[in-house]
């Protein structure tokens, strides 16, 4: 029996209407206990939502269950139709897209607006691969039969998003399940679940099945997740968040053998080599370390410099750096915004101390919180005197820039790969041969060359290592939503005889 309680269903959030409720079988409902949204440039409170409880997170999955089968047969020209009319829907409310993260993530609006921007490149990307999902014919190797091959939707799968990409990772997880003909439940960041919600309710206006798509917000992720993975009629699990939520989750999966993506944590080495062009290493630079405060699994967290060019680039990365303005995403000219909240600023300030006590780090810029109002702290950059240190291999997750300086290409390869994690790498030459072998001998799922920003749908983003199991974009972020089937048939040729 669903309760539904007398508070707000919807609020108006700097002139948007969103929904604050949890979205379960095509009906927004509320819940008895609700949370708090924090704007984390001022600390206000921006609205309440719901706080889903295990309960909702089954009753989701029952209504993701039902509406599986109807989905999965839909015509791939009618579901693909149904995802355009979806697009230029969601498209036509970017400006309310971009003011809600912004509010809630802190992000500058620029950088929103371009985020929702690569999202719906993103969800239009998968559109046009609904109708282009293909098998295969062959004969057996033997003869005597014929091997069939199609892909067929893994099955209802939940769908578990952090705050740092609110919309990305919403579109992107949400637009490769849906288009493979999965139906999900959504569990968004509790820091962000504004965005999840205009999302989702576009989805719905769009015309988009009850049950197809279901959203919980929950205080308590684990109370959803866990009950979630230990019902066997939930087929798929696609996580984008810290490694070690992921180990968690993998260990739940395993009971089941539930179908498992992981997008989790990174270490990104950023090389800029002797020959390389160091007012490009250094824009580049700028952008990978201090884009969304530093808070992205791709940020350049080890930037190595080549000893030749380690000078100049420093004193240009700590100018440039310099320069960023920091501010509230609605003031039209901050590029560095705030930490999500004050936790991850005081996780920052101690981090900044015990580079500089235990690893010996200088301080070439920043390292203080900004007083006032909101989660801020100054663009830091440090120089490491040497390569071995406790905190080396830690994701920073954080606007510091750590410098480490090496005498060849071969010690910048083997500092690079000595990480548990293989997220993305970054690699600053103009030697083309150097840059491929380089590129081959990373051990990281991307590798940016010349460039520190990478996304685009049309490409497998993923990790190895600690960093994750399986790909979103391109035909891999699909074929992770889909299962193959094989159908032998067997066939005499004589029969015609
Ligand atoms: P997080 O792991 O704390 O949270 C991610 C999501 O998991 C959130 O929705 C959260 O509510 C939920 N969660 C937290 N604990 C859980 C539990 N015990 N059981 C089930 N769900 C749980 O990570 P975060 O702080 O929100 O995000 C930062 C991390 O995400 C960083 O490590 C970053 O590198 C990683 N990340 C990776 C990618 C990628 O594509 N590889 C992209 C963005 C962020």
């Amino acid at each position: 029996m669903v309760e539904t309680h007398a508070r707000e269903s919807h609020a108006m959030v700097r002139d948007h209407e969103v929904p604050l409720g949890i979205y379960v079988g095509g009906s927004w409902e509320t819940t008895e206990r609700e949370f708090t949204v924090v704007n984390p440039s001022t600390g206000d409170v921006i609205a309440s939502v719901s706080d889903g409880g295990p309960a909702d997170g089954i009753r989701a999955l029952d209504a993701a269950v039902a509406a599986q089968d109807e989905w999965r047969k839909m015509a791939p020209r009618a579901r693909a139709n149904l995802f355009h009319s979806a697009h230029r829907l969601l498209v036509s409310r970017a400006d309310a897209f971009a003011d809600i993260m912004t509010l809630e993530s802190g992000k500058p609006r620029a950088e929103s607006v371009g985020e929702f921007a690569l999202s719906m490149s993103f969800f239009q990307w998968y559109a046009e691969q609904i109708a282009h999902i293909h098998g295969t014919y062959s004969t057996s190797s033997s003869g005597g039969f014929r091997v069939m091959t199609t892909k067929q939707p893994v099955g209802p799968a939940l769908l578990i998003t952090p705050w740092n990409f609110p919309m990305l990772m919403n579109a992107r997880k949400g637009g490769a399940a849906l288009a493979a003909g999965c139906t999900v439940v959504l569990k968004s960041a509790s820091e962000t679940p504004l965005t999840a919600a205009l999302f989702v309710s576009t989805l719905e206006e769009a015309g988009f099945p009850p049950g197809v798509v279901n959203l919980i917000h929950t205080s308590d992720s684990a109370s959803i997740s866990a009950p979630l993975l230990a019902d066997q009629r939930l087929r798929k699990v696609s996580f984008t968040g810290s490694t070690a939520v992921g180990s968690i989750l993998l260990q739940q999966s395993a009971r089941n053998i539930v179908n498992a993506s992981m997008e989790l944590g990174g270490d990104g080495p950023f090389i800029v080599l002797a020959d390389a062009d160091v007012d490009l290493a250094v824009r580049e630079a700028v952008n990978c370390k201090f884009r969304n405060a530093g808070q992205a699994c791709v940020a350049a967290n080890r930037i190595i410099l080549h000893r030749d060019i380690a000078e100049e680039f420093t004193e240009k990365f700590v100018a440039a750096s310099r320069a960023l303005p920091v501010g509230d995403g609605f003031d039209g000219t901050s590029v560095v915004g705030p930490l999500i909240n004050a936790r991850q600023r005081e996780r920052t300030e101690r981090l900044v101390e015990d580079f500089q006590n235990a690893a010996g780090a200088t301080l070439l810029l920043g390292g203080k919180p900004i007083e006032g109002d909101g989660f801020f702290f100054e663009p830091t950059v440090l120089s490491f005197p040497d390569k071995k240190h406790e905190f080396c291999n830690d994701e920073i997750f954080a606007p510091i820039a750590a410098l480490y300086t090496v005498d060849s290409v071969t010690e910048a390869l083997q500092f690079a790969n000595d990480t548990h994690y293989g997220l993305a790498a970054y690699l600053f030459t103009t030697d083309i041969s150097r840059a491929i072998t380089l590129a081959e001998r990373l051990e990281f799922g991307m590798v940016g060359v010349n460039r520190g920003i990478m996304a685009e749908p049309s490409a497998p983003f993923g990790g190895v290592k600690s960093s994750g199991l399986g790909r979103e974009g391109g035909h891999d972020g699909l074929d992770d939503f889909l299962e193959p089937k094989y159908i032998a048939l067997t066939v005499d040729e004589s029969s015609i005889e």
